[in-house]
């Protein structure tokens, strides 16, 4: 998702709109790294995330990141502030976004 999760500059999808990025097709699809981890909460860390020997993953419930949330025709994130590295650097607009916008049947 972008920053804010909307189209400030109004050249992008507008991901409040789409969510599609957050859709994981497998349970090793948002790793975390050390810093990732430690900048969730307590609570988060003890909720969100699941450990495969030393290695960090977000939970994936449904097909979809634990912490994407729908609220009517919004898709938002519950950690927006505290999300992993690869969401910050996953590009609003880019080839994946294409290709999950278009996995998920999201209007071009
Ligand atoms: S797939 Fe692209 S448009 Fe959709 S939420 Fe992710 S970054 Fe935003
Ligand atoms: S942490 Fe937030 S931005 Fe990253 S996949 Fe989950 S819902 Fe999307």
């Amino acid at each position: 998702m972008s920053p804010d999760g909307s189209d400030p500059d109004g050249l992008g999808p507008d991901c409040l709109a789409c969510g599609a990025c957050c859709f994981a097709p497998n349970p090793g699809h948002l790793p975390l790294s050390g810093a990732d981890h430690a900048r969730l909460l307590p609570a988060e860390q003890a909720t969100l995330v699941r450990f495969e020997g030393t290695r960090c993953f977000m939970r994936i419930r449904d097909g979809r990141c634990v912490n994407l949330r729908e609220e009517g025709e919004r898709w938002t994130c519950s950690i927006y502030e505290r999300r992993p590295q690869v969401c910050r650097d996953y590009e609003r607009g880019g080839d994946a976004c294409s290709y999950d916008r278009e996995r998920l049947g999201r209007s071009p």
